[in-house]
C-alpha cells in the first residue's frame, strides 16, 4: 500500500519529559497521553486533557516512522551516518516535513549518538505488560544504539504490579523509573491530593529495585508550606532513607498559576516559604538523609545562589554522591543561607 509522505513519516510526541532527559539526549516516544491520576494539587502538566493509553499498534508505527526518516537521511547523506545533508536533502523531498513537530527531536538524537529515549506520558507502567513488553522489544530491535529507556512511573502502579510483570519489563529493556515522591509526610501528601502514601511510596520503590530497575525519586522542598515544614523535611528523608534509590531529585515547589495549589498561596491557606526558609527545610531534609545514591539539584527551580551569584548547587544530572557528597551539601546550604541575610552581597532572589 503506498503511503504518502506525511503518513511514513508521522509520529507523536508529547511535551513533558525530565530535564535528565532532554535536549537531543533522549528519544522521545509517547505510550500514552496524559496523566491518569491528574488529581496533584501543585500540578498543571495535564489539567485540560484526558488520559489515552496508545495501542500497541499506534506505537509501533511510531517507531517506524521514526526508523523510516533514519533510513531516508541516511540514504540521501554523503556518508554511512545520518548527516546535515541528508536532512536537508529529504526536506527538499518532501517540504511538508518542515512542519513535523517531531523531526528537530529525532534529528539531534541521531546525531547526538542515539543512545537514551524516553516514553511519555506520565505513567507508561499503566500498560497492560505484554504490550508494554511488546512496545519495548520493538523499540530496542528497531534503535539497536539505545543504551538507555526510561519512562515516569506511579508508585502506585509500581505496587499493583506483580513483581514477575516489573521483572519481564526490566527484562524488555526498560532501564530506569522516574517516580514522584513529592513528600514522604502524609498529612502533605494529602493535602496535594497526591494519591499516595508513604507507606505505598517505600513499597513501590523497593519493588522497583528488587525488579533491577534504576530508580529516580523526586521531591519538592516547599511543598509543606509554613505549617508542615518540618514533618515535610523528616518524613520526606525517612520514606528516602527506607528506599534508598539511586538517585534523588528536587524539584523546589514554584506555584504553577491555575493550579488549586496556586489559588490556596493567593487566598493565603497555604503558606509559601521564603527561599531561605525553603533553604533552611532542606538543610534538616539533607541532615536527616542517610542513602548511598545521588541527590541531585537538576532542574532551574534549584535557583538559590551562592556568595558570587552563581548557582549555589551543580545542576549535573549526576548531583552529588551520598554519603561522601553529604557534608559538602551542607556546608553549601549553610552559604546559601549567609547569602540570604541583611547586610550580604546577595540578598533573597
Ligand atoms: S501524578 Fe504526576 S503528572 Fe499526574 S497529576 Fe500528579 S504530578 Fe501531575
Amino acid at each position: 500500500m503506498h503511503r504518502s509522505p506525511a503518513q511514513r513519516y508521522r509520529f507523536e510526541t508529547g511535551v513533558y519529559r525530565p530535564p535528565s532527559e532532554g535536549g537531543s539526549d533522549s528519544l522521545l516516544v509517547r505510550l500514552t497521553r496524559n496523566c491518569p491520576w491528574n488529581h496533584c494539587t501543585f500540578c498543571g502538566m495535564y489539567k485540560t486533557e484526558t488520559f489515552q493509553v496508545r495501542s500497541v499498534a499506534e506505537i509501533k508505527q511510531d517507531i517506524d516512522a521514526m526508523a523510516a526518516l533514519r533510513d531516508d537521511m541516511t540514504a540521501l547523506s554523503p556518508g554511512a551516518a545520518v548527516s546535515r545533508e541528508g536532512l536537508v536533502a529529504l526536506i527538499g523531498k518532501h517540504p511538508q516535513l518542515n512542519n513535523h513537530a517531531g523531526l528537530a527531536m529525532f534529528y539531534h538524537w541521531l546525531l547526538s549518538g542515539g543512545q537514551t529515549a524516553f516514553l511519555q506520558d506520565a505513567n507508561s507502567l499503566i500498560m497492560k505488560t505484554g504490550q508494554l513488553v511488546e512496545v519495548l522489544a520493538h523499540l530496542r530491535r528497531t534503535f539497536p544504539s539505545l543504551a538507555r529507556v526510561t519512562t515516569y512511573a506511579r508508585a502506585k502502579t509500581i505496587v499493583q504490579k506483580p513483581l514477575d510483570d516489573l521483572k519481564a519489563i526490566r527484562a524488555a529493556g526498560l532501564d530506569r523509573l522516574h517516580v514522584g515522591l513529592e513528600s514522604g509526610d502524609d498529612e502533605v501528601l494529602q493535602q496535594v491530593r497526591k494519591g499516595a502514601s508513604a507507606e505505598i511510596h517505600i513499597q513501590g520503590g523497593r519493588k522497583a529495585l528488587a525488579a533491577g530497575f534504576q530508580l529516580s525519586e523526586y521531591w519538592m522542598p516547599g511543598l509543606g508550606g509554613k505549617a508542615r515544614w518540618k514533618q515535610h523535611a523528616r518524613n520526606t528523608a525517612r520514606v528516602l532513607n527506607a528506599i534508598d534509590p539511586h538517585y534523588i531529585r528536587s524539584r523546589p515547589l514554584r506555584p504553577w498559576p491555575g493550579t488549586p495549589l496556586a489559588g490556596e498561596a493567593a487566598d493565603g491557606t497555604f503558606e509559601i516559604l521564603t527561599p531561605s526558609e525553603q533553604l533552611r527545610e532542606l538543610r534538616l531534609t539533607m541532615e536527616t538523609l542517610e542513602v548511598t545514591g545521588r541527590v541531585c539539584f537538576d532542574h532551574a527551580g534549584n535557583y538559590w545562589k551562592n556568595r558570587r551569584g552563581g548557582h549555589l548547587f551543580t545542576h549535573s544530572y549526576e548531583g552529588y554522591r551520598f554519603p561522601q557528597e553529604k557534608q559538602t551539601v551542607l556546608d553549601l546550604i549553610d552559604e546559601g543561607l549567609q547569602v540570604g541575610k541583611p547586610g550580604s552581597v546577595n540578598r533573597e532572589q
